[in-house]
């Protein structure tokens, strides 16, 4: 059943191009509406309290993050930020093109002075002190991307399928700043449909559903295992730029050096044969290899905690 939210507190028509730094709140929902469709929106977003902490899309679930997908925070920190409460078919999401940048229109269209997503974050994030170095890989919406089985990769193979009145509601589980853009590379690709379109922000209050929905997910999804920089050695983030080794600093790399100990294991006559067969299907190289191979592809087939794909 649809959660009910609380009152809009924010709205706001981005006009190409353009973006906003904005704090959404745990328990809020982040809305990012199309006002005339087939535009395509780029997206950063921060731990509003420790800019360090930022979203990290990677492809952990799939390459393309769809409704009720989970975005997570940078390692080592790797907790949950927004949850897609809704998102349409017609937005495809892309987590593999970094945001357009301006040697980008320098080297397609010999332009220097195109409008570009890096640039547009910069000056968003700049309302709060951010450098340009502090944006990060971005969240893309409405950007129909695609790639080949051979690894080549388009960033906007195909016209943009966002309609008017599409929206995309992202729940935030801990306080953030976010900053949609509209991106500034859609008049010379089919990424906006070779036009600049305006984008709307809105914000809704939590809500009792809100609050429920916020507790569940950061039950179900906090790593016991994420880390700050308090669970570290160095702790200070650097602010010299010039890198230089820290006197006396020795890595305490952990399990290392690994303790291995080696016993052995007695197979019957079926399981030895079944060993043979899995070398031959190309699971291991030798008997060894072979029997610690099934092993963990079996405990990690079998092990899987609700919510936390183990990776394969
Ligand atoms: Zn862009």
């Amino acid at each position: 059943m649809r959660p009910e939210y609380g009152k809009t507190r924010f709205d706001l028509i981005l006009k190409p191009v353009s973006g906003k730094a904005v704090p959404v709140y745990k328990g809020e929902v982040l809305r990012i509406a199309q006002v005339e469709g087939g535009q395509c929106v780029d997206f950063n977003c921060y731990n509003l309290h420790d800019y360090k902490e930022h979203m990290a899309v990677g492809p952990s679930g799939g390459l393309r993050k769809k409704k009720d997908d989970l975005v997570m925070t940078n390692p080592a920190r790797n907790r949950p930020m927004l949850a897609i409460l809704e998102m349409p078919e017609s937005c495809v999401t892309d987590i593999i093109a970094p945001g357009c940048s301006a040697p980008v229109f320098e080297r397609r269209a010999g332009i220097e002075a195109h409008t570009n997503c890096q640039d547009t974050f910069s000056e968003c994030i700049g309302e709060y002190g951010l450098t340009p170095d502090d944006t990060h890989n971005s969240f893309n919406l409405w950007m129909n991307s695609s790639w080949t089985s051979d690894g080549k990769y388009y960033s906007s193979s195909d016209r943009n399928t966002g309609k008017k009145g599409d929206y995309v509601d992202f729940l935030a589980l801990m306080d953030v700043l976010a900053v949609p853009v509209t991106c500034g590379g859609g008049d010379f690709s089919r990424g906006s449909n070779y036009w600049f379109k305006p984008i709307q922000i809105q914000i809704f209050k939590t809500s009792d559903d809100l609050n429920v929905l916020t507790n569940d997910y950061i039950a179900r999804h906090q790593p016991k295992t994420s880390r700050g920089l308090e669970d570290y050695r160095v702790k200070d983030i650097r602010t010299q730029r010039e890198l230089e080794a820290l006197a006396g600093y020795a890595p305490r790399f952990k399990n290392f050096p690994l303790q291995i100990s080696e016993f052995a294991i007695e197979l019957t006559d079926d399981d030895y044969l079944n060993l043979q067969k899995l070398q031959q299907m190309g699971l291991g190289d030798d008997d060894e290899d072979g029997l610690r191979s099934a092993v963990i592809e079996w405990y990690i087939s079998n092990y899987n905690t609700a919510g936390s794909p183990i990776p394969r």
